[in-house]
């Protein structure tokens, strides 16, 4: 159901399914954008200090609670400190940044996006002592591969509750999964519908025709499937709806492997090992 939640190694629950809001404008689009998500039952959304709509974002969320008369502590809000701004002071000093311009006094979870080199172990410290005066609820990384979050790990006093990692049939980071599992980080996909690459996948059809949903319906059900917390983005309402309309048919193992062998290690994004 929509209202399942996973459950993270703190006990924090996370709603499987939210909002991403990546590259959505600023301003009106991005506020309509939350408020249908929430209408229909959305209670996460996912942001970033650089996607540059924290303000809009905020305001959806306080739109959105008027509408329907849910709390704030109903809804999961996401942000991420930014690559220039890593580093301990200056982390502190983004994440004040992002609530402020969000309109909340905590964040339920706040990411380190990108693994900057000699940078990322100094900022999970600001992330930890965030999380220890209570000003958010989860703490975790994004785009941290398997070296990077081991790095993290040795010098951590609270380890990653989340890490938040490009994730699709063309790359289903089959090992890295394992380590999260093992390291009991949950895994959240980023662009899970390969920001719209998928739509015309002749085996991806023939699924979706066989269970009569569509095809990114069949793929967001893959990463349920496979224990994935994801995060589709949309600006368009019937799509919002689409995509968390997930708990009505289930795929069977061997739809399951059909899509796990769709994997080609291909990244739409860039390599967390050669960013710049
Ligand atoms: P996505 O895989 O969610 O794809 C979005 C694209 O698919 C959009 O162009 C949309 O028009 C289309 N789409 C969505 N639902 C559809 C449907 N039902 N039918 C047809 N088309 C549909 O890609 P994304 O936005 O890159 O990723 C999701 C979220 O992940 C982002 O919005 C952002 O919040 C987050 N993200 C994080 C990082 C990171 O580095 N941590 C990077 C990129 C994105």
């Amino acid at each position: 159901k929509m209202d399942n939640k996973a459950i993270l190694s703190n006990g924090v629950e996370m709603p499987w399914v939210g909002l991403g809001v990546f590259q959505v404008e600023n301003g009106q689009i991005v506020v309509d954008s939350v408020k249908a998500a929430i209408r229909n039952g959305y209670r996460s959304i996912d942001t970033a200090a650089i996607y540059g709509n924290e303000e809009g974002v905020g305001q959806g969320i306080k739109e959105g609670i008027a509408e329907t008369g849910i709390k704030r502590e109903d809804l999961f809000i996401t942000s991420k400190v930014w690559n220039s701004d890593l580093g301990y002071e200056s982390t502190l000093n983004a994440f004040e940044d992002s609530l402020k311009k969000l309109g909340l006094d905590y964040l339920d979870l706040y990411l380190i996006h990108w693994p900057v080199e000699g940078k990322f172990v100094d900022s999970w410290k600001a992330l930890e002592k965030l999380y220890k005066d209570g000003r958010v609820k989860a703490i975790g990384m994004s785009n941290f591969q398997v070296h990077h979050l081991q790095e993290v790990m040795k010098n951590a006093e609270i380890m990653p509750m989340i890490n938040q990692v490009e994730l699709h049939p063309r790359l289903n980071h089959k090992d890295l999964r394992k380590f999260l599992k093992e390291n009991s980080i949950q895994v959240e996909a980023w662009a899970p519908l390969m920001q719209g690459g998928l739509f015309d996948n002749e085996e991806l059809l023939s699924i979706a025709k066989k269970y009569n949903k569509s095809i990114a319906q069949v793929v967001l059900r893959w990463h349920l499937q496979n224990e994935v917390v994801i995060i589709p983005k949309s600006i368009k309402e019937h799509r919002i709806v689409e995509n968390a309309d997930l708990f009505d048919f289930e795929l069977s193992n061997e739809d399951m492997k059909k899509i796990n062998s769709l994997n080609q290690n291909h990244r739409v994004g860039p390599d967390p090992d050669n960013f710049d």
